[in-house]
């Protein structure tokens, strides 16, 4: 049976790894979220069959239907803009989980470890034969004690478990908190300083990171010397969980709105690592090797991230970024706008060769993907050139603006990248900039004391004419305010994307 849960998890890791690379083009994701869903299957089933108690087995169960329950319940119910929430907020429960399973795991030692693992810290001195042996003594006598719990580990497995539990706790514990706050951060709706797109900026924030990781490594040191389980959990354990709780609070709370992306696909890398830890402390190859992919899928989408944000990966780990800069205020008269009418913007494009829409996340608030694409449509039929360009972090998650495009139907093939639009901008007739702000932004270039300051962002300024679509002068997400509109080839159209589109395409 063992043999054959073993194949069982490497079929489902293979799939995993399979579902992974088809997620990485729009052709085969489907395929890529088949393999997944087929390999999760594998796993739950293999899961099921290695439990061998009715209790084990009635309690797996239930939990599946109930997570099953709330899995659909919330799939069918979140929009497409609350999906990087609930992303945010799913990230939480995998740390979470890792913080209780390391708990669990360390009660479940019953204190018959601690003398060993520091035995194995203290007793150096010892030739590494009698240290095993006397291991192996307090092993046999540990579990003899009524009060020991049925794990029975020794020596270095002992010292090597409790670094398990240390770490995948304080990973688990980061990863609970700071995605929380990068829930209540995408959500927008709480009124509490850690929830706001600015950066928090404590006095001395630097420092208090440091002092974390320093005290919670101290707090390691003592974890795995004293022979004391009760110091081991009320001195050690406890303390360090409650510091990784707020540390976790910090990181995330201190960096500023714009590089919110990057702090997202970081959590998802803290998220996988955690579960890994989890499946070391749990001694199981599939979560090691789940948690792994995702830890190091996620640590690759944050270096992506990084680099077409122009942020340092490192700062970006140690939550130090962002927040340099004080935001420019969103009263901040930068000049006189011009504004048009949905008929003007139809005439506009009726005269047009070439126009690109760039599209940002008040299309996606808007829905107004559809008439976008029947916009496009249109345009091309009449002979004009019409392409998109998609800024790397437009919209609320990676590729959001992609699969909105698909999901409309508009052709893969004019849908380009930002670097291979950027230098087009002199050439166009008309960029109709629909729903973007941030990802448009011209002080990102111009101006060194703006959050946004670095990130390369669309040169949608370079064109003949611009057009912005949106409600009102209200800043982005970084809560910048946006020189673009004051430029004297800008226009603004003013209303929700999709009805001012819709009026566009009726129009044409
Ligand atoms: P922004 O969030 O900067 O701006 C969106 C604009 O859309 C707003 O200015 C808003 O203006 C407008 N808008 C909202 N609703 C509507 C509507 N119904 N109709 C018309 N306009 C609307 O968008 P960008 O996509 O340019 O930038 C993304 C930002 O989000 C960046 O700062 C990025 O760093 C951050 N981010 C990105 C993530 C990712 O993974 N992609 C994850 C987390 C954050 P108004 O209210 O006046 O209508």
């Amino acid at each position: 049976m063992t043999g054959l849960i073993h194949v069982a998890y490497i079929i489902s890791a293979l799939l995993f790894i399979l579902s992974l690379a088809g997620l990485s083009k729009q052709e085969t994701a489907k395929l890529g979220c088949t393999s997944g869903i087929i390999g999760m299957a594998i796993a739950l089933a293999a899961t099921l069959i290695s439990v061998n108690t009715p209790w084990g087995w009635a309690i797996i169960v239930v939990a599946v239907i109930i997570g099953a329950g709330i899995g659909l319940y919330l799939a069918k119910k979140v929009e497409m803009t609350q999906m990087p929430e609930l992303v945010a907020m799913l990230h939480s429960f995998v740390g979470l989980a890792a913080v209780l399973v390391g708990f669990n795991s360390f009660l479940s030692l019953g204190g018959s470890g601690s003398a060993e693992a520091a035995s194995i810290v203290t007793s150096g001195n010892l030739p590494a034969e009698i240290q095993e042996q006397v291991a192996a003594l307090q092993s046999k006598l540990a579990s003899s004690s009524a009060e020991v719990s049925a794990v029975a580990l020794t020596g270095k497995e002992l010292f090597i478990h409790l670094v398990e539990v240390f770490l995948g706790v304080f990973i688990g514990a980061v990863t609970f908190t700071g995605s929380i706050v990068a829930y209540g951060k995408l959500n927008g709706s709480f009124k509490l300083a850690i929830f706001k797109s600015k950066a928090l900026v404590l006095p001395g924030k630097n420092i208090l990171n440091v002092l974390a990781l320093v005290v919670s490594f101290a707090l390691m040191i003592v974890f795995l010397s004293t022979t004391s389980f009760s110091v081991q959990l009320c001195v050690c354990l406890i303390p360090m969980t409650i510091i990784a709780f707020l540390f976790g609070i910090h990181l995330v709370a201190s960096i500023g709105g714009a590089d919110m992306p990057v702090v997202i696909s970081m959590l998802n890398s803290y998220s996988g690592w955690a579960a890994a830890a989890a499946g070391f402390m749990l001694d199981n190859d599939l979560l090691i090797v789940t948690g792994s992919l995702v830890g190091s899928s996620g640590a690759i989408l944050s270096y992506i991230m990084c680099k077409a944000m122009n942020r340092s990966f490192i700062s970006v780990i140690l939550g130090g970024f962002g927040n340099k800069a004080e935001a420019a205020s969103a009263e901040e008269e930068q000049g006189e706008i011009r504004e048009l009418k949905c008929s003007d913007v139809a005439d506009m494009l009726k005269n047009a060769n070439s126009v690109v829409i760039t599209p940002g996340y008040g299309m996606a608030v808007a829905q107004a993907q559809y008439p976008v694409a029947e916009l496009t449509k249109k345009l091309r039929d009449k002979g004009v050139n019409v392409r998109f360009g998609i800024h790397p972090v437009a919209g609320r998650l990676p590729g959001h603006m992609n699969v909105l495009l698909a999901e409309a139907k508009v052709p893969y093939d004019i849908v380009l990248e930002m670097d291979e639009i950027n230098d087009d901008f002199s050439d166009t007739d008309v960029v109709l900039v629909i729903g973007a702000n941030d990802t448009v932004n011209p002080a990102a270039l111009e101006n060194p004391n703006s959050p946004i300051a670095g990130m390369p962002v669309l040169e949608v300024w370079n064109a003949k004419n611009v057009i912005v679509f949106k409600r009102s002068m209200n800043v982005g997400y970084s809560g910048v305010q946006n020189p673009l509109f004051f430029k004297e080839n800008s226009y603004m159209c003013f209303g929700d994307a999709k009805k001012s589109v819709e009026e566009i395409v009726s129009n044409l």
